[in-house]
């Protein structure tokens, strides 16, 4: 990696540490949620053997516009179009109800960037982890269930995007 990739990723993580600040993940820890964006870009480094500079980027920055007060117009001037293409790619419109939403990832997902679907990859692949590991609190075996095997919807319609990323999925869901 040289500098300028480097330089960018840290200005992300800075970022998004800061407009993430008050937000925590849904464990019995409350963990900082910069954690899983954190998580997410490494799963992409190291086990997707991702290098594009602007995938690792919004990889950073992928729920900094869904859950924060962050404008389309910050993201492009602080880590342009490319970045913000990819983030907006890879955002749920949170004025749609929740299942609508969750139905529209499931349909969306084989049309997406190549850039996209391995983004998405490593999200589900930091949540399921999440759920296994450290479950949200308060939510039954269920409703864990539930979400598993509708992450697995969701990486059905990613296939063919970065095989390690897939088997690194079908590994935990197997597991
Ligand atoms: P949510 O969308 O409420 O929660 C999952 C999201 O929360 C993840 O996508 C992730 O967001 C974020 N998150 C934060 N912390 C964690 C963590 N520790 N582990 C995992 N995710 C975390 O859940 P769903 O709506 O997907 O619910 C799962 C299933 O349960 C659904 O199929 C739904 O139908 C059902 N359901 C059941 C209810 C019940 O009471 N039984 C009520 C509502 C839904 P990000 O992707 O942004 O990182
Ligand atoms: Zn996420």
């Amino acid at each position: 990696m040289d500098e300028n990739q480097a330089g960018m990723i840290l200005q992300a993580l800075a970022f998004a540490a800061r407009k993430h600040r008050d937000h925590r993940r849904k464990d019995p820890f409350h963990s900082p949620y910069i954690n899983h964006l954190i998580e997410v870009a490494d799963i992409l480094w190291r086990v997707g053997g991702v290098r594009d500079k602007a995938l690792l980027v919004a990889a950073v920055l992928h729920d900094s516009i869904e859950d924060t007060p962050t404008t389309p117009d910050e993201i492009r001037a602080c880590f342009g179009q490319e970045v913000l293409d990819l983030v907006l790619e890879v955002t749920d419109d949170k004025h749609l109800p929740k299942d609508e939403r969750k139905r529209l990832q499931v349909e969306h997902a084989p049309s997406r960037s190549l850039q996209a679907k391995q983004l998405k990859l490593a999200d589900k692949i930091s949540n399921v982890r999440d759920i296994m590991g450290s479950p949200p609190v308060a939510w039954p075996v269920e409703r864990c269930q539930e979400y598993l095997d509708w992450a697995l919807q969701v990486v059905d319609g990613l296939r063919g995007a970065n095989p390690a990323l897939e088997a690194e999925f079908d590994r935990l869901y197997g597991s």
